[in-house]
């Protein structure tokens, strides 16, 4: 999308963009216009890799060791990598971790920005202090215990020459936050308490804060070095240092989601995960995509025209998937058609999220049946369709029941294939490896293909969990059977057969209360 503020100019643009703590929600709406109309995204070690949903451009990871991600770039490499891509006309974001000008060299950045004559914006963000204060239920300035807050650096050595002054630190009137301090911990804490700070002072140490990984451990000046070791809390971690963090208790909501911690398999076809991952995280979970089948356009859309000219033939047409419905209706608008063309039938989706997506076309299901199941749709559509014309827009694979029971209840059944739906030949490296090393709890079947996908497509190593850390949850009962026939161990199935349904389950089966959605 060409830049509307900028049209047509023959520089580009940059924006240094905060990407927030980590929770993708924590992004300002300014920095998800900024990634939607970006040609290239350069983003830091520290952001959250989800956010990269808002952008379809080329994204490129920036880090500060070699390692999987990619190859160290120095911060000069970065700033010349920002002006040559703006030079050449792109529009740029780089999009850095928590707020780009709280101890994140966004300045320097902006500044070789400026000398380079490129134009640029800033979009802030919310830094780590905040963001995990929040997630840990701790008011940096509660007035009862802290007239200033102060954001230090624990980067320098305090064992050695500082520009940080301790004792003007240690008598602050107000909470510290050592961002960059975990592995010097002992040594901030001790210097703290050697310029009169009293031992007893509460200490909170979050780590990877705002994310499903989530850590908090609480001590005081005197023990924490001791208990963040203990705990083996990993980087990126934050020190909150202050009265505040007595009353953390009664402000924490974040670590008591129903599905805190867990890492989840979503197994669904790469384009259609979105709302289930973000589902996952508003339950406190981390999710995983597992793509085991993916949704391609038919060979060739020649029968699908064809019935798209003459569509107030059928009575019904019946959807049974999301993909069903973008299938036909983008299909209808791609060919100068609108849904004038499809007033006269009547609309049955097979569940609610069928349903929603003809909400987006401004089309209201007629019949959605009371279970999310093709057996339920067929009974309930049955009496409306003796003697009439019924159009199925379906997937090129898929159960047979609609046909058999529909042609019973005395339909004339038009099957038109809008998409298909293939196995893939393999995983993904990244998303293989977690489940090869056991850090996947559940993993989420929502179809019998996907079942039996995934029995094809799980290493030994990864199925050497199966049943014990990884545990699997079935949508339906047809699911389940279709699981165990490929010799995968059910764990918990979902009452409700809906990606909810199967996160109730998963829930319940971990003995947690069922949550409103
Ligand atoms: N610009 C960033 C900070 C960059 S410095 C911001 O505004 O947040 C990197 C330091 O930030 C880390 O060493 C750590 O102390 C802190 N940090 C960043 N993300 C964090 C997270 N999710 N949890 C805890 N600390 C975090």
């Amino acid at each position: 999308m060409p830049d509307p503020q900028h049209p047509r100019s023959t520089v580009g643009r940059v924006y240094l963009v905060g990407a927030g703590p980590g929770d993708p929600g924590l992004l300002t709406l300014r920095g998800a216009e900024c990634l939607a109309r970006a040609d290239l995204v350069l983003y830091d070690g520290l952001v959250n890799p989800l956010l990269l949903r808002h952008s379809h451009a080329l994204a490129e990871q920036t880090c500060r060791v070699d390692g999987p991600a990619g190859r160290v770039l120095r911060q000069d490499e970065i700033n010349r990598r920002l002006i040559e891509a703006a030079r050449s006309g792109k529009t740029v974001v780089r999009l850095k971790g928590g707020d780009p000008f709280i101890f994140g060299r966004g300045s320097e950045e902006a500044a070789a920005l400026s000398d380079a004559g490129i134009p640029f914006e800033v979009v802030p963000g919310i830094t780590a202090a905040t963001g995990a204060a929040v997630y840990t239920g701790i008011s940096l300035t509660h007035r009862d215990h802290a007239s200033a807050v102060a954001f230090v650096t624990g980067h320098e050595d305090p064992t050695k020459s500082t520009s940080l002054d301790y004792v003007a630190l240690a008598t602050f009137p107000g909470t510290l936050v050592f961002y960059m301090g975990l592995h010097r911990l002992g040594a901030i804490a001790q210097s703290l308490i050697g310029a009169g700070k009293p031992t007893s002072t509460p200490v909170c140490v979050v780590s990877r804060a705002t994310t499903p990984r989530q850590r908090s451990v609480t001590g005081t000046l005197q023990d924490i070095a001791s208990l963040a070791t203990a705990a083996e809390l990993h980087a990126p971690s934050l020190v909150i240092i202050g009265d505040c963090v007595r009353l953390r208790e009664q402000a924490r909501w974040f670590e008591d989601r129903p599905l805190f911690g867990q890492v989840i398999g979503i197994a669904r076809p790469e384009e259609q995960a979105d709302d289930t991952a973000l589902r996952a995280v508003e339950l406190g979970a981390q999710p995983l995509v597992l793509p085991t089948i993916e949704i391609a356009p038919p060979d060739n859309w020649e029968e699908v025209d064809a019935i798209l000219s003459r569509l107030n033939e059928y009575d019904w047409i019946v959807f049974t998937s999301v993909n069903g419905v973008n299938g036909l209706l983008g299909r209808l608008l791609e060919s100068g058609r609108d849904m004038r063309a499809i007033a006269k039938s009547r609309l049955a989706a097979i569940g609610p999220s069928t349903a929603a997506a003809l909400r987006k076309y401004s089309l209201r299901a007629d019949l959605v049946p009371t279970e999310f199941r093709a057996e339920a749709l067929a009974r309930e559509l049955g009496p409306h369709v003796a003697g009439k014309n019924v159009l199925w827009a379906r997937a090129s694979r898929g159960r047979d029941v609609l046909p058999v029971e529909l042609a019973a209840a005395g339909a004339t059944l038009k099957q038109l294939v809008v998409y298909q739906n293939r196995d893939v030949d393999r995983l993904p490296a990244s998303s293989l490896l977690p489940f090869e090393r056991g850090e996947v709890n559940w993993i989420g079947l929502s179809s019998p293909s996907i079942a039996r996908s995934l029995a094809r497509l799980l290493t030994d190593d990864a199925k050497s969990w199966l049943g014990n850390k990884t545990k699997l949850a079935s949508i339906s009962p047809v699911t389940t059977a279709a699981a165990r026939e490929a010799g995968l161990p059910i764990a918990a199935e979902a009452v409700e057969f809906t990606w909810e349904g199967l996160f109730q389950a998963m829930i319940i089966s971990s003995g947690e209360k069922p949550e409103e959605s």
